[in-house]
């Protein structure tokens, strides 16, 4: 059962830690789409050597795809974490009007 908002008494609260997970994830997803869509579609990228084995371009997309989705969960964790007030307890974003509070379990 979430809490309701310490400030403006709305229901409409969300966990911050659920939005980590999901912004994590989320941030991952999309930096593992586009590093791979970078790689396998922006030509100039490879070796002039490498550029006769499909198969390389294809490797060179899977680690482009890897570390972008790690840049991309650290923005995406970044992003929801500097949102966190400090404190004990579980946080709670109130999107009615945006105050962040934490309640002790
Ligand atoms: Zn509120």
């Amino acid at each position: 059962m979430p809490p309701s908002c310490s400030r403006c008494v709305s229901p409409r609260v969300i966990n911050l830690e659920t939005a980590r997970k999901l912004g994590t994830a989320t941030g991952a997803l999309a930096g593992s789409l586009k590093g791979a869509y970078v790689a396998l579609y922006t030509p100039g990228r490879l070796p002039a050597s490498s550029a006769h084995f499909p198969l390389s371009r294809v490797a060179v997309a899977v680690i482009a795809a890897a570390s972008s989705g790690i840049a991309g969960a650290a923005a995406g964790h970044q992003m929801v974490q500097h949102l966190f007030p400090p404190g004990e307890g579980s946080p709670w974003l109130c999107l009615g009007c945006g105050h962040a509070f934490r309640v002790l379990d």
